[in-house]
């Protein structure tokens, strides 16, 4: 039974440019071999953004070592980066980026999403790369809503999007580096979930909104992160509320964290050659 080990939040917020108000869930630089591979969460909204012509967002900027995985639940986001890759990707779609080796790349509202205004509301989760794909090359995989398959829980309890990994044989689209589930939950309250998940894997429960309950009686939140022990398989809780959940279980990679901002490598010599390169222009341009 994988137990509660700790709760996380928020530590505050901030602008992300001038398109993403966001609350750092976690980050490597507070908390970083506990929740391996995992890097950081970000919350982004729920916010309410009026029709503009503008382009909200955040330009060209750098990131080398790991992947970012932008998760949309309103609104729309268009990205294009200097490995080629690119798309709008709106409610329900994934962008999994493997910036690996190194990448520039800009993050916007989608144009139709600027133009029309509304809610807006995504998270982003940084995943970290073993040393031995850290140069890699990059990579995109735009996945859309429908090529996320739902596995509909027992009993009416709702349904989970299998982002990445499977559940109760049911494989997410994502191609990954090492061994995780990135699933999008979607409960009613009042049931009793119980999921398998690997022994020895991170596990943790950010609770987007809604609220859990442990069987020990522990409560989490709205905004709040689980962090759960690795030992164990079994992971039950009880939705005391409708929540929406992103759940995290991923193999731990048991190698040095040394990280700069956009870069996250294994020493601080790799950040000194990951500076070096991104100002000599070995990252590319966006557009080439
Ligand atoms: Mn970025």
């Amino acid at each position: 039974m994988k137990k509660l080990a700790f709760i996380k939040r928020s530590n505050g917020s901030h602008w992300v440019g001038d398109g993403f108000p966001v609350k750092s869930i976690f980050s490597y630089s507070d908390i970083a071999a506990e929740l391996s591979p995992f890097l950081l969460l970000d919350h982004a909204g729920p916010a309410e953004f009026p029709p503009t012509g503008k382009r909200l967002g955040v330009g060209s900027h750098p990131h080398r070592g790991f992947e970012t995985v932008t998760i949309v639940h309103a609104g729309g986001v268009s990205h294009r980066d200097s490995s080629g890759g690119g798309g709008s990707i709106g409610p329900g779609d994934v962008q999994w980026m493997t910036a690996a080796s190194g990448l520039v790349h800009e993050e916007f509202h989608s144009p139709d999403f600027a133009r029309q205004g509304g809610a807006f509301e995504m998270l982003q989760l940084w995943v970290n790369l073993p040393a031995r794909d850290k140069m890699a090359a990059p990579g995109y995989q735009g996945i859309t809503a429908a090529q996320i398959p739902e596995v509909a829980l027992p009993e009416g309890a709702g349904r989970a999007r299998i982002i990445a990994g499977q559940h109760a044989g049911t494989r997410g689209p994502a191609r990954t580096f090492t061994p995780m589930n990135v699933w999008d939950l979607h409960l009613k309250a009042g049931h009793r979930l119980a999921f398998d998940l690997p022994e020895g894997h991170t596990t943790a429960l950010f609770v987007m909104r809604g609220a859990l309950r442990f069987d020990d009686g522990q409560a989490v939140r709205g905004g709040e992160l689980a962090v759960m022990t690795r030992d164990g398989s079994r992971l039950a809780f009880s939705s005391s509320e409708d929540s929406v959940v992103l759940l995290l279980s991923g193999e731990p990679i048991d190698e040095p964290i040394v990280g700069y901002g956009p870069f996250v490598m294994n020493s601080e010599e790799e950040i000194r050659q990951a500076i070096k390169d991104f100002n000599s222009g070995r990252f590319g341009r966006i557009g080439q």
